[in-house]
């Protein structure tokens, strides 16, 4: 187990000066740790995780794993262990075969390479598939194949590449678990890339929230949930209101707001190390399941209903306040609301978090 260290590393593609990076990043994942790169297609993730294997070379800045600098060094003397979207198996060659590839080219000793390989197999659910040949898989068992096969050489470092974007959603949670499962058995360090913010959620330890070339933030996945830095956390993970505040008053670990479409003022909490100015203009996380819709004399915004949204235990509403539209998530056994109706909103405030401007 080694953790791995990105010193001030950038890419940027372009050769003229003045192009922006197309990713900056200054982090340390630490050593045994799943660390999730989650954004929107274009921010840099893949080009985060070629850095790390060795595939593209920074533009400036070091890589380091534990004590070693591997900045320059090339992949195949990285000790790493690569999981694809395309699975990137050898078709011509059985699942056994396939495992076994990284020990051959490493000549380890036929006993232990069969050992090791049947060890593998049985990690990823395949004992009993190895003689099997690669055409014969269904897509999630060639990715376990594939698992199987980046794990077998004891890598210091695990990287998966969007790994579970090949299969369809019920497979997707089953291999996802199963990637978290043989990660901890093995206890390998692993750098995760996806663009979905749920899956991300659910099997990392910490996420790198990345968006226009940079780290947004960097946490544990309930702190991301709860305590967005950005306003573009706060929209991309799960959903959230994000509505218009005046600060009124600051006092350690909350502040006081006025929301934009009126109302008493509220107490939130926010992270005592941000910086706010009375009257400054911020903004403030509201999940869905932080407002309730209650009569107009008790609430702290009045709209209208503009749509509403049946999910099963929950039902959401879509509500116009002045020129704010928030989503309220709203229990099936409560009374339902209709189009058009105008409503009470009270917000929890102890479940919002305030974002700097
Ligand atoms: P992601 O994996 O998050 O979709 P990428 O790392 O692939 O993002 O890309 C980040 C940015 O760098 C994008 O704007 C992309 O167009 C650009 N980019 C990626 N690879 C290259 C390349 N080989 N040459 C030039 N630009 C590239």
């Amino acid at each position: 187990m080694i953790p791995i260290r990105l010193d001030r590393v950038s890419k940027t593609y372009a050769a003229s000066p003045e192009a922006e990076p197309a990713i900056s990043a200054d982090l340390t994942i630490r050593a045994g740790e799943f660390f999730t790169l989650l954004g929107p297609s274009g921010c840099g993730k893949s080009t985060l995780l070629r850095m790390v294997a060795g595939f593209v070379a920074p533009t400036s800045g070091s890589i380091w794993f534990g004590d070693r600098d591997v900045t320059g060094l090339a992949p195949h003397k990285r000790g790493v262990g690569m999981v694809f979207q395309n699975y990137a198996l050898f078709p011509h060659m059985s699942v056994a075969e396939n495992v076994a590839y990284g020990l051959k080219i490493r000549r380890t000793a036929r006993d232990s390479r069969d050992e090791r390989v049947a060890a593998a197999l049985s990690m990823v659910g395949l004992t009993g598939l190895g003689d099997r040949s690669i055409d014969q898989l269904s897509g999630g068992q060639q990715q376990r194949v594939a698992l199987a096969r980046a794990v077998v050489i004891q890598p210091d470092l695990l990287l998966l590449d969007e790994p579970l974007s090949n299969l369809d959603a019920k497979l997707r949670e089953e291999t996802r678990t199963q990637i978290r499962e043989v990660q901890e058995n093995s206890g390998t360090t692993a750098v995760y890339v996806t663009h979905d913010q749920a899956e991300a959620m659910a099997i990392s330890d910490r996420i790198a929230v990345l968006a226009d070339g940079r780290a947004h933030q960097v946490d544990e996945p309930r702190r991301i949930y709860r305590q967005p830095a950005t306003s573009f956390v706060a929209r991309f993970i799960g959903r959230s209101n994000v509505l218009p505040v005046s600060i009124v008053s600051v006092s350690g670990e909350t502040a006081e707001v006025t929301l934009a479409g009126g109302g008493p003022a509220i107490t939130v909490p926010r992270s005592p190390s941000m910086h706010v100015s009375i009257g400054a203009q911020a903004e403030l996380s509201v999940r869905p399941q932080a407002v309730r819709l209650v009569a107009e004399s008790e609430a702290h915004l009045q709209g209208v209903v503009t749509r509403v949204e049946y999910l099963g235990a929950t039902l959401t509403a879509t509500v116009e306040v002045g020129d704010t539209t928030v989503v309220v998530s709203v229990p099936d056994r409560q009374i339902v609301p209709e189009r058009g109706q105008r409503v009470g909103l009270a917000i929890d405030e102890g479940s919002t978090w305030l974002i700097p401007e």
